[in-house]
């Protein structure tokens, strides 16, 4: 069988290091290792909760596909494109409305987590509600079998699964694909936002974007969450749920000095400032690079443009192929 991977992502803002560490990582590294890399800015997804401010969206578009170019996805190999683009996409998403029952979206936990993170209170837009079932179109509509995600994402997963194995065993035919989520390593599924938030998000603004400069990561890393009860120098620390231990546990290439740290922090004697100091000595150094490759494709934004218009075309064509079949299958192409 082809090796499909597709992911993507919501275009309401920059990206930051839980993306990188959560799903841009993994892409890239699967870019050479699939037969097909399929990455998709979900406009219409994010415009289920920012119906009211299209510019938003309209802005980080563009954020989001430069961040994609910067980290290393490489447009030669991968297909980058644009979710509002793709009409088929939301045909699918009618069809399979049908196969799913309300009591089971209101079930899915992370669609209930947002809702409350969200305050939407009494008033969830009905297409931030069924969102799990267009993803599953976005899936499905690539025949992907890999799905490269952050741990939050594994219900959605589970959502799609449930409706290709409906589809498929209702209208008799093999087409649509079970997709399988590819998680990050234990522990970066979902990374802590630096204000100790269960999960950094662009959403709530407890963030380190990967676009960030040297000096806007200083001032977050210094204003970072620690442990509260660690007042004076000499007092023993915590790293458990510290959020800079988390960070240099995830981004230190010296990991035997991190060791270090840590006991010398527990037993008491080590400031919050000196580990911050080391954390943004090795943000900066791992970011740098991103950074020099977001300034020379932010000076060429019509070849971004390009990248993302011929990737959407390239994505009609297979997503129109799939929705044939679909329509097929279900005996709706009458003429
Ligand atoms: P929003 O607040 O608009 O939902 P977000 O920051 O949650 O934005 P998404 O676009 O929803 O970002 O997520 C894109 C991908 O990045 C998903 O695969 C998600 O699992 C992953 N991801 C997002 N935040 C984190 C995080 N803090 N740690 C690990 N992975 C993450
Ligand atoms: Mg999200």
């Amino acid at each position: 069988m082809k090796k499909i991977a597709l992911t993507g992502d919501r275009p309401t803002g920059k990206l930051h290091l839980g993306h990188y560490v959560g799903s841009l990582k993994q892409r890239v590294e699967l870019q050479d290792q699939v037969d097909q890399n399929l990455i998709m800015i979900a406009d219409m997804q994010a415009l289920t909760d920012n119906a009211r401010d299209p510019e938003k969206i309209r802005r980080s578009l563009i954020n989001v596909a430069l961040d994609y170019l910067s980290v290393g996805i490489n447009p030669d190999v991968s297909t980058i494109f644009v979710q509002s683009q793709i009409p088929a996409l939301n045909e699918l998403t009618m069809i399979y409305l049908n196969l799913v029952t309300v009591s089971r979206l209101e079930r899915n936990p992370t669609v209930k987590t947002e809702i409350k993170q969200k305050k939407f209170g009494q008033s969830v837009p009905a297409g931030f509600f069924i969102y799990p079932v267009s993803q599953a179109s976005d899936i499905t509509a690539f025949k992907a079998n890999y799905v490269p995600v952050g741990d939050d994402q594994e219900p959605m997963i589970e959502q799609a699964r449930e409706i290709v194995r409906s589809f498929n065993s209702i209208y008799q035919k093999d087409i649509l694909v079970e997709p399988k989520g590819i998680f990050p390593p234990k522990g970066q599924g979902r990374i802590p936002g630096i204000d100790g938030n269960a999960k950094m998000s662009k959403s709530l603004g407890n963030a380190i974007y990967l676009s960030d400069s040297a000096d806007e990561v200083k001032k977050k890393v210094m204003s970072m969450y620690t442990d509260p009860n660690h007042i004076h120098v000499e007092d023993p620390g915590s790293v458990e749920g510290n959020v800079v231990f988390t960070y240099l546990d995830i981004f230190d290439p010296d990991q035997a000095q991190v060791q270090e740290l840590k006991d010398q922090y527990q037993k008491g004697g080590l400031g919050d400032v000196k580990i911050k100091r080391r954390l943004i000595e090795v943000l900066n150094a791992f970011l740098d690079p991103i950074r020099a490759k977001h300034d020379e494709f932010e000076a060429n934004l019509d070849y971004v443009y390009q990248v993302l218009q011929d990737g959407s075309e390239k994505a009609n064509e297979i997503a129109n192929a799939t929705l044939e079949e679909v329509r097929d299958a279900m005996g709706i192409n009458y003429f």
